[in-house]
């Protein structure tokens, strides 16, 4: 059965696999980084309006709107817009397009596997650059690993670590960019404080292409839905490269419907960053160190991550190693819901008495 494989890419013959599971319902999940609230009320009103029209096919440019009413949000041109089914496809397609076979994409390591999973699905080589002891990302190490590279990926805030930059965004693009594409990866930048963007670098005309995602603070990952933002003349290479129908009608409604939330969008990061703080505090409180996270997770470094994490499950709470990540002696917890807290406390208690 397996001589089969002769056909495909040697680089391919072995493939990660990325195993989601399925714990019970009634078990808090906060192993996935997912917004800790569903879609928005407009977006769920949009969704139930859109379901009636299935048989259609979406429409990829205007997109059912939500090009021009994104547009307007983040107040850039329509034609710097790239939709993608999550930002994490739009991560590998501009791989694709960038890195071919040899073709070096560098990011930092602890950190998002699947820029180095796409590097090496077009036969390239992932360039790992370590992480700072503080867990902050090397900006001068990976501005140095940029000559020579097709792509240089910086998170910020970055998964694991939860760390963002707040210093050196401008001069670590001005720099990297004069040798790669320089991807910025804002999946998690709804949470984030306040600071420079990846945005607003590209609003001032450095040469950068923007991640952002519906997935997290917009509740919609299972949709999937996420946004590029970049030269229009990268854009519409990289729309050519796409399939005709990649986002479905439903996510593009419904992320449409939820700009009209943006509101609730705001509450919600408010939430989170209340409820990081007193999460962060209780870590601190139980001698569990931790990284000061700009996101909606905390990575934290228990003496026995394994024996924690079981811990924690006893009690319904899932949590994830970082292992895969490249870091095995971390945890990275979900920020839960303000109502969800005290059983994340309570659990924390258990696990660390
Ligand atoms: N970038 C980072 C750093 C992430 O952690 C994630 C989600 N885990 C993504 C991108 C992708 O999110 P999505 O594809 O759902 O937009």
């Amino acid at each position: 059965m397996e001589a089969i494989l002769r056909h495909v890419h040697p680089w391919l013959r072995e493939a990660p696999s990325f195993v989601v599971g399925d714990p019970p319902a009634d078990a808090l999940r906060l192993d996935l980084n997912e917004g800790a609230y569903g879609p928005t009320p407009r977006a769920l009103a949009a969704i139930a309006d859109g379901a009636l029209r299935g048989n259609r096919y979406p429409d990829p440019e205007a997109a059912h709107g939500l090009r021009a009413g994104l547009a307007k949000h983040l107040d850039v041109d329509p034609s710097w817009l790239l939709f993608g089914p999550g930002s994490n496809t739009l991560g590998s397609l501009l791989v694709r397009i960038c890195a071919g076979e040899g073709g070096r994409v560098v990011y930092s390591w602890p950190g998002f596997p699947t820029y180095g999973w796409s590097a090496r699905r077009n036969g390239g080589i992932a360039v790992a650059v370590p992480t700072l002891p503080d867990g902050r990302d090397d900006l001068a190490g990976l501005a140095a690993a940029a000559p020579g590279a097709s792509v240089v990926v910086l998170a910020t805030p970055a998964n694991p670590t939860g760390r963002y930059v707040a210093d050196g965004l401008a001069e670590f693009v001005a720099e990297a960019s004069k040798h790669a594409l320089v991807i910025v990866d804002e999946a998690y930048y709804e949470y984030a404080p306040a600071g420079p963007s990846g945005l607003d670098l590209l609003r001032d005309g450095a040469e950068v292409v923007v991640l952002r995602t519906f997935s997290k603070a917009w509740g919609l990952a299972g949709l999937r839905i996420g946004y590029a933002i970049m030269s229009p003349a990268l854009r519409a290479v990289a729309r050519s490269a796409q399939d005709t129908f990649e986002v479905s009608a439903l996510a593009f409604r419904a992320a449409e419907a939820s700009l009209q939330d943006a509101a609730e969008i705001v509450r919600r990061a408010e939430e989170n960053a209340r409820v990081r703080a007193a999460l962060q505090e209780a870590l601190g409180a139980r001698g569990v160190p931790f990284w000061e996270s700009g996101a909606n997770f905390v990575c934290a470094s228990p003496a026995e991550p394994a024996a924690f994490i079981a811990a924690l499950a006893a009690e319904g709470v899932i949590v994830r190693s970082t292992a895969a990540f490249g870091d095995p002696d971390r945890v990275r917890i979900g920020v839960p819901a303000e109502g969800d807290l005290p059983r994340l406390l309570a659990a924390l208690r258990s696990a660390t008495a």
